[in-house]
């Protein structure tokens, strides 16, 4: 394991610390402190463009692209940063159009759409949502049936997705659609690139336990797309979805580890302000909390290890994600049980993002930590469940024989 950075790439953190020093307030809190919701989106969207600005967004793509050509090490320490100063990287669809899709294109596309859509990811002209789930195909992804024919210049897509985050926020979606109906299993499965805004969709909105609708129901009526949006070869849109899947993870092992410390000295000072801090059972549990969140942050180390190395994460990626999403869970009851009755009653701003811990700077109140705990259940879910996860350690590391195929 090797905890230090090389120079060039601690030269850059010092690039990014100028700009942090340039573009935010002095006695800048981090995004959690900004108490309006809408004002801490605005911000958000401004903060995302000052990014663009400053090259700061995809910059491990090459230059001719908008790129800087720089590390993956680069990327992890501009998003720790960025984790430091309680500021997101980016916005809600750059997950999807930055991380996932825009590396994806760089392994699989063709000159004309890398040059197309890569620049227009990071303007934020296009902002993309992930279509794979459907109702009948989640952890088994490959019995999906959404279909999609080929009719003169353009595909016809027919079905239904679900749980497609941030569609209400995006104009385009990529997806797996079935484009030969007689091919099984991970076969004949293209992947597709279509444009949200048209008669043949339909995005509902899914009312979460927050409240909230971070996500949706995405209806294909005899939408279309053009013939050429297709990545890769027709029916070789498995191989396209693992590589677009490997790439969420990697530089959450060292941003997690920061997320995770900061909410648990939020979470050491609601029990000192709520008097908790001296009960023994309470103080057992955020003891319990301090030495996991220790582990994440040398179960990180241990991946950017690999990263620096350029080796597959592996089984280690499945370890780190079952381990911060089963902590998760029990960190946010603990916030809970510390508040009592009053934690049941939401007061203050719930957390902008549906996914891990709510921003740095956040106030200690009911509504934040509230709504922590209510997302803290979808961690377990998302990006491959703990079931799908201790089934891959099963196999993978302990050499368990494999699970039955339907
Ligand atoms: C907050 C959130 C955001 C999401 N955003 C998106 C998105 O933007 N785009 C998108 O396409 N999808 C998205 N998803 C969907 C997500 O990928 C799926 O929910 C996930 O893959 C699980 O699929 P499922 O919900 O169909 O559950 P199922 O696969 O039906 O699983 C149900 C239960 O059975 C267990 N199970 C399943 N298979 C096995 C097995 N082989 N062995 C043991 N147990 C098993 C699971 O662990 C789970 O407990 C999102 C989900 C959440 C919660």
């Amino acid at each position: 394991m090797n905890v230090s950075y090389p120079p060039e790439v601690e030269s850059f953190r010092a690039e990014v610390r100028t700009v942090l020093g340039t573009e935010l307030p002095p006695d800048w809190p981090g995004l959690g402190a900004i108490a309006a919701r809408q004002e801490a989106e605005g911000f958000a969207a401004q903060w995302r463009q000052a990014l663009h600005r400053r090259g700061l967004l995809g910059i491990t793509w090459p230059p001719e692209y908008g790129g800087r050509g720089l590390s993956r090490l680069h990327q992890v320490v501009l998003v720790e940063e960025l984790a430091r100063a309680g500021l997101p990287y980016g916005e809600h669809t750059d997950l999807f159009g930055i991380k996932m899709l825009g590396s994806t294109l760089l392994r699989w596309g063709t000159p004309e759409q890398k040059a197309w859509f890569l620049p227009r990811i990071l303007s934020g002209a296009d902002r993309w949502c992930q279509g794979f789930s459907e109702p009948d195909a989640g952890s088994d992804l490959a019995s999906l049936t959404t279909r999609a024919t080929l009719a003169g210049a353009d595909w016809v897509i027919d079905g239904q997705k679900i749980w497609t985050s941030v569609a209400h926020r995006a104009n385009w979606i990529f997806l797996l659609a079935r484009t030969d109906p007689r091919a099984r299993g991970h076969q004949g499965i293209s992947f597709l690139l279509c444009p949200l805004d048209q008669p043949g969709i339909q995005i509902r909105p899914i009312r979460q336990l927050t409240g909230d609708s971070d996500f949706n129901e995405v209806f294909f009526t005899g939408a279309r797309t053009r013939a050429d949006l297709v990545i890769a070869a027709p029916g070789e849109g498995w191989q396209v979805a693992m590589t677009l899947l490997g790439h969420e993870r990697g530089e959450e092992a060292a941003t997690n580890p920061i997320l995770f410390r900061a909410e648990l000295d939020r979470l050491f000072a609601l029990a000192a302000e709520r008097g908790q801090d001296r009960d023994p059972l309470i103080r057992q549990r955020l003891a319990w909390c301090y030495a996991r969140v220790e582990i994440m942050r040398y179960l990180g180390y241990r991946i950017l290890t690999q990263v620096q190395n350029g080796t597959e994460l592996g089984a280690a990626a499945s370890v780190a994600k079952l381990y911060w999403s089963e902590y998760h869970i029990a960190a946010t009851e603990l916030a809970l049980d510390i508040q009592g009755l009053a934690g049941l009653v939401p007061a203050g701003r719930g957390p902008l993002r549906a996914v891990r811990t709510d921003d740095p700077g956040a106030p200690n109140s009911s509504g934040s930590w509230l709504g922590a705990f209510l997302n803290a259940r979808a961690g377990t879910i998302y990006a491959g469940t703990s079931e799908v996860q201790r089934n891959i350690l099963a196999e993978t590391v302990l050499g368990l024989p494999k699970e039955k195929r339907q």
